[in-house]
């Protein structure tokens, strides 16, 4: 691809989830349309799209023919199967970012030497194929700590903190028990100040583009709250953003990146995690800015330049997670309430089923 691709195009989103559904709306307000392609029938993205391709991942066939009907592809989680963005690549359509990005953030080993690799501060880690090995590697990293299964975890899922008393051999049977089969990797507890992200924009010009570094709150492993800008020293937010932009650099990432940080009490600043895709933490970007990271992500992805990632309000984000969407009733009554819904039939505890946020003045007055 050379240059933009005009209006009319089509972008391909593998994933039909919330990401997705606020990608293809972006993507529409440009003047293309979206295609998705989920194993489940009427997800979140496919009711705003202008076509759906519901089939496994690994229907060869179907893959082929969402392949001929798109001009660019993108994904909307990073655990699409390496062999489905594979399958896509021989068709000589533009995947962004490139399934290689994919694979690294799909693997919390490869995610963690890509970082060191990078010169970008991360937790103190070390790999573990078994429980004995977990014994040794807690000497080394010391407790508490956290065991994650290197692959398929997220929320907190397959994830077990490991605190002074903590057995190896039950902790690593937890951690299997949701990830089976998963190697591991213990990382030491940061005892942060506070947990931040930087959402960075990147086109396929090379230019970035990064929104102000948010706070984020996980009371319970889930994202609950955002707040941005993030209550940080300047020079901090200053380390945050160029962390994000270097990663993204270093990537060579083409597209929208959440890169989710620790900041310690010091102003010390550690990367925890990779998304190579608008990320929760960036939707107050929707109300709070002329452009958001779902524009810009359809913008990088379709090869236009990207747009102002400056805001024009500060805000506060919460989530709508389960029966929190119940709440829908009372804030669409509510003139200040920017409330977004994804079009979840089936409310399941902890699911994200939406999210509402509130420009500053109006967050005050509804004291968030
Ligand atoms: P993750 O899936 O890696 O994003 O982890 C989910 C949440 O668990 C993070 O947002 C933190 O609140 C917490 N967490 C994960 N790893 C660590 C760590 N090494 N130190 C402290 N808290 C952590």
């Amino acid at each position: 691809m050379t240059g933009p691709l005009p209006p009319g195009s089509v972008i391909g989103i593998l994933g039909g989830g919330q990401l997705g559904r606020m990608s293809a709306v972006a993507a529409a307000q440009l003047g293309y349309t979206a295609h998705i392609f989920d194993p489940k029938p009427n997800s979140p993205a496919a009711q705003v799209a202008a076509q759906a391709t519901v089939a496994p991942y690994d229907d060869r066939q179907a893959l082929a023919a969402f392949a001929r009907s798109v001009d660019a592809v993108t994904y909307e989680f990073e655990n699409v199967p390496a062999d489905t963005a594979a399958a896509l690549g021989e068709h000589g359509l533009p995947l962004r970012p490139r399934p290689e990005v994919l694979a690294v953030c799909q693997d919390r080993v490869r995610e963690k030497r890509t970082l060191t690799g990078l010169g970008i501060p991360t937790a103190e880690h070390a790999v573990v194929e078994g429980p004995e090995q977990l014994a040794g590697a807690l000497d080394a990293v010391g407790r508490p700590a956290v065991l994650k299964a290197t692959r398929m975890g997220y929320d907190g899922k397959g994830q077990v903190t490991l605190r002074e008393d903590t057995d190896p051999h039950t902790a690593w049977a937890r951690m299997a028990g949701s990830a089976p089969g998963a190697a591991g990797i213990v990382e030491a507890m940061v005892p942060f100040a506070l947990e931040c992200s930087v959402i960075v924009a990147r086109g396929a010009a090379g230019e970035a583009a990064a929104y102000v570094p948010v706070e984020n709150r996980h009371p319970h492993h889930v994202l609950e709250r955002t707040v941005a800008p993030a209550a940080i020293a300047p020079e901090v937010a200053a380390r945050a953003d160029a962390l994000a932009r270097r990663v993204a650099e270093g990537l060579d990432l083409v597209g929208v990146m959440g890169v989710e940080m620790f900041v310690r009490h010091d102003g010390g600043v550690l990367v925890n995690e990779l998304a190579p895709r608008p990320h929760n933490s960036g939707h107050w970007t929707l109300d709070a800015c002329p452009a958001s990271q779902f524009e810009q992500h359809a913008r990088a992805v379709m090869g236009l330049p990207l747009a102002a990632t400056r805001r024009h309000s500060d805000a506060v984000m919460d989530n709508l997670l389960g029966e929190d969407v119940h709440r829908w009733h009372d804030l669409v009554r509510d003139p200040e309430a920017r409330v977004h819904l994804y079009g979840k039939g089936e409310v399941r505890p902890g699911r994200k089923m939406g999210h509402v946020t509130w420009l500053l003045a109006d967050a005050a007055r509804a004291g968030v």
